[in-house]
């Protein structure tokens, strides 16, 4: 696989988890921020995070066969976009 997700690490996804179903209640700290997520917005358990973190695990394992990889990266850099927009209001 050539091609990779462009993730900037801005942590608007894992500032925002309750806003998502993949999420589950155990990573929520409390005020709807990952619990894993580092002052640095870099995730702690980077290399055993659920899959539904990884965007391209994600894709390999789940939508492969459904949907093309470049429709599924605008959607996730659309998702992003709209993160990190109520992050900054
Ligand atoms: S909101 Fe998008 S760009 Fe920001 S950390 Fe999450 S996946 Fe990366
Ligand atoms: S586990 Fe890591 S990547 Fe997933 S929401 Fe938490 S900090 Fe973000």
């Amino acid at each position: 696989m050539d091609e990779k997700f462009s993730c900037d690490c801005c942590g608007a996804c894992c500032k925002n988890i309750r806003r998502s179903t993949f999420y589950t209640e155990e990573l929520d700290r409390g005020d709807g921020v990952c619990k894993h997520l580092t002052a640095e917005n870099l995730c702690e358990i980077y290399s055993e995070r659920p899959i539904y973190c990884n965007v391209d695990a994600y894709y390999e394992k789940f939508l492969s066969q459904k949907i093309s990889r470049k429709r599924y990266y605008e959607m996730n850099y659309q998702a992003c976009e709209r993160l990190k927009k109520l992050n900054s209001d």
